[in-house]
């Protein structure tokens, strides 16, 4: 059995084609699967020896959600996968519609040390199916359409980027989940590489790198992939996406209280972006259990928005959602495994 949502609409033609049928009936199949959330091929207008080859050959496959924790402003949902991990993944109600913050990897091996996700190792990257299945499940679930996708749950993506570029492929489908490319951001740590690669892909996403210091030294203590990407060559890969995609780069940057949020941090990371399509989105931290971080104060922060300002960079501040519903990433799949 091939699991159905693991399919780009060019791999199910191709799919079709080897079972003898018309790879053209892809186009009948893929707005019921996403259009119409299907659950089944019955009643799809085909000859019933198509449907049968279908029935036989295809499953529905997908995580099943276990626990879904409701705040005014966003919903967390933490799925079993069919070898009994678990992931999550956040629905944010923004005023302008819904977005779905995805999940890419069991676990994470970058080791933010803010991060509720970094304390739980990567298992294994997530198939293009378990990532297709959290947007089923919450689209079904909320009756009605996503407006854009964060790929910034659990995980580093481009190191699964492969698979994240098929998801993206999937939901894009006009028919379908239709959400436009501009909609859909993917959040990295750094890596470098990935950074080039999908700048050069078919999905020239929104871009956000997660910097959360100006310097090497600095970011070494609080980002583990520091030690194997430096600031100047990830600069250097933001700026190849921006100019190759003509995209904004978004730079995110969590305020932590006495470590990263001085007037001098302020000031050298204006210098390091300076002259770059990009700006720099400021994150209030949401302190985990057992973190050794707390959030920056609000006069702290305002004082690193205006020098930002000052020295011409675009700033936006993040609004806090969910923290009611443990919103920073892994919380409620750790607070789920007892850690
Ligand atoms: S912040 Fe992202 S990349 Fe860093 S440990 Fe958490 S999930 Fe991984």
């Amino acid at each position: 059995m091939t699991d159905i949502y693991g399919l780009t609409l060019k791999k199910l033609a191709d799919k079709l084609t080897e079972l003898g049928e018309k790879p053209s009936r892809a186009d009948i199949i893929f707005p019921a699967v996403y259009g119409e959330l299907a659950r089944s091929f019955d009643g799809l207008p085909l000859k019933q020896e198509t449907l049968c080859t279908l029935a036989e050959n295809f499953s529905f496959g997908g995580p099943e959600c276990i626990e879904k924790l409701v705040s005014e402003t966003a919903d967390k949902y933490l799925f079993r996968l069919s070898d009994g991990n678990t992931i999550e993944s956040v629905l944010m109600k923004h005023e302008f519609g819904y977005n779905v913050c995805v999940s890419t990897q069991v676990g994470c091996n970058m080791g933010c040390r803010f991060c509720a996700s970094g304390r739980l190792k990567k298992v294994r990257d997530l198939t293009v199916s378990e990532m297709v299945g959290q947007l089923i499940h919450i689209r079904r679930d909320i009756g009605t359409r996503l407006g854009g996708i964060s790929v910034m749950g659990i995980g580093e993506p481009l190191e699964n980027l492969a698979n994240v570029l098929d998801f993206i492929d999937i939901a894009q489908y006009p028919k379908g989940f239709d959400i436009g490319i501009k909609h859909i951001t993917l959040s990295t740590c750094g890596l470098v590489p990935g950074i080039y690669k999908l700048a050069d892909s078919s999905a020239p996403v929104n871009l956000a790198v997660s910097l959360h210091a100006p310097d090497d030294a600095l970011r070494r203590t609080i980002m583990p992939s520091a030690n194997k990407y430096a600031l100047n060559d990830i600069i250097a890969a933001a700026r190849y996406y921006s100019e190759k995609n003509n995209r904004r780069v978004t730079f995110e940057y969590v305020m932590l209280d006495g470590v990263n949020d001085s007037d001098e941090c302020a000031a050298r990371l204006a210098e390091l972006i300076s002259g770059l399509n990009c700006y720099v989105n400021i994150i209030r931290y949401n302190p985990t259990d057992g973190s050794p971080f707390s959030c920056s104060p609000h006069e702290r922060i305002m004082s690193f928005y205006d020098i930002l300002k000052k020295h011409g960079i675009g700033v936006t501040m993040r609004r806090e959602l969910g923290a009611s519903v443990n919103a920073a990433c892994g919380q409620l799949r750790a607070a789920s495994l007892g850690g």
